[in-house]
Parts: C-alpha cells; structure tokens; sequence
C-alpha cells in the first residue's frame, strides 16, 4: 500500500487504543480512502485484532469472520 497518500498515516484516530469516539472518526474517514477494499482485505488475512483498518473497528473484522465461517451468532 506504499505510493499513496493514506488519510491515518500518524492519526490517532487509528491507533489500537483510539477511543471509540475517535475509532468512530477513522470508519468515517476510511470510507473515502480509496485503498479500503485492499486495506480491509490485508487486515482480515493478517489477523489484525487492534485499531481501524479498511472501515473496520476490531468487533466489525470479528463479525465478518463470524460470518465467513458460517457462524452469524
Ligand atoms: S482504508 Fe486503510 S489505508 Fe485507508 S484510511 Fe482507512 S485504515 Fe487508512
């Protein structure tokens, strides 16, 4: 993901210990990133467990493996 401008390079609304405010600022801000496709899907296969990646908050990447694995409960 190298080359691009990337609106969370240095923002704390990012950081693994953002508060939900601000993790609430970086989904806003994510979602006119044009790397999130790319930026969610690296976070999904890398298991990233902490702070906003690709419009995602931690309990948003652990439903959608919930769900991927068939198991929406
Ligand atoms: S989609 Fe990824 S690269 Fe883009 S702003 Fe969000 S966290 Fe940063």
């Amino acid at each position: 993901m190298s080359g691009h401008t990337l609106p969370c390079r240095g923002g704390q609304e990012w950081q693994p210990d953002a508060s939900p405010a601000d993790q609430a600022i970086a989904v806003k801000l994510c979602g006119s990133c044009g790397l999130k496709p790319e930026c969610l899907s690296f976070a999904l296969a890398s298991n990233q467990t902490s702070g906003v990646w690709g419009g995602t908050r931690p309990q948003d990447r652990r439903r959608i493996r919930r769900e991927a694995k068939g198991d929406a409960a």
